[in-house]
């Protein structure tokens, strides 16, 4: 479901764990192990816990979150990661140095290994984003609890910039509270100290939405607050709308809008679309807005809802791939 580098995550809800995890917790797409301060823990011992975890047969992908005073440790902890094809993770919260943290980011990428940082968005200035952007940082991990409703705006900040991918800890009760932060932007949700029962569901429950729906973190209408995948669903900019807002912030013209969604539509089963508003499905909106031109013209060529929708990720990641 999300590839970064060797990492294979196969559902996006993480858990993060003490490193003796329950069996639930082990049935995550990715299961997060900290309590790694190198300070007291032996990189000896790090090891062992992921050992042991393989006898378990633990399946997903996993990470380390690892903290020290000194680098060399963490050097040693990302060599290890890289070798067990795990996921190192930095926490801000221990680094606390934004000039060390931007010292180590490099040092560590040179291990070879696939590297996440944990950060409060208070933590996170303008600068430091950008900074953080110019580095090989594979994933940004928002930790947004206690945010109530500012989270998503804030996975869409980040997600919007087209950098690491993005993942959101958060306060998760329910699937809808997942799915709404997933809409926004964020390549995996993450929960911690949360029931694994309910963890071990909604794991289930999003790998099961994604097969059914075609796309199970696809955004919302750009004109609905929708994060920059969302002008997969754009019109033409032909009239006074947030996607020019949108285009912007891409670095696109409107030309070049058009021009793109047309040639990446030609010759795939987006080109068509005769009755629909713009004569292609290219320009029409997201599956679940009602509207029976589309489903008509969809249905004249055969293709269902959910590959429909696959085919508009795609188009997602090709429009704001080739605008990089
Ligand atoms: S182009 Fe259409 S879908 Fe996009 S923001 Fe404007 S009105 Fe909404
Ligand atoms: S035909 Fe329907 S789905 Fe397509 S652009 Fe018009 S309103 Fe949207």
């Amino acid at each position: 479901m999300l590839d970064v580098g060797y990492l294979h995550i196969t559902s996006p809800i993480a858990v993060i764990s003490s490193p003796k995890p329950s069996a639930s917790d082990r049935t995550a797409g990715l299961l997060l192990l900290e309590g790694f301060d190198l300070d007291d823990v032996s990189l000896t011992e790090m090891e062992a816990c992921l050992d042991t975890l393989g006898r378990h047969g633990k399946m997903g992908a996993v990470g380390i979150c690892a903290s020290c005073s000194g680098d060399e440790p963490l050097l040693g902890a990302a060599r290890l990661a890289a070798r067990k094809l795990c996921l190192l993770e930095l926490r801000m919260s221990k680094i606390r140095d934004p000039i060390r943290l931007l010292e180590l980011i490099p040092l560590l990428k040179r291990c070879g290994v696939i590297l996440s940082l944990r950060i409060r968005p208070e933590d996170l200035s303008d600068v430091l984003l950008q900074k953080i952007l110019e580095t090989e940082l594979d994933i940004l991990h928002l930790d947004l609890r206690g945010l109530n409703g500012a989270g998503p705006r804030m996975v869409k900040r980040a997600a919007d910039k087209r950098g690491p991918a993005v993942m959101a800890l958060a306060d998760v009760g329910e699937f809808d509270d997942a799915k709404k932060l997933l809409s926004m932007g964020a390549d995996v949700v993450s929960m911690r100290g949360a029931d694994p029962e309910f963890a071990e569901w909604l794991s289930k429950a999003m790998v099961e939405y994604d097969a059914l729906s075609g796309w199970c973190n696809a955004p919302k209408h750009i004109c609905a607050g929708g994060d920059l995948r969302g002008l997969a669903y754009c019109c033409p900019p032909v009239k006074n709308c947030p996607v020019h807002g949108a285009l912007k912030k891409a670095g696109i013209t409107p030309d070049e809008f058009v021009e793109k969604k047309l040639s990446l539509a030609a010759g795939t089963l987006l080109e068509p679309g005769e009755g629909t508003c713009f004569g292609s499905l290219v320009w029409c909106c997201k599956i679940s807005k009602p509207c029976y031109l589309r489903d008509a013209a969809l249905a004249k060529i055969g293709l269902s809802g959910k590959k429909y929708m696959e085919l508009k990720k795609r188009l997602a990641e090709d429009l704001l791939r080739k605008t990089s």
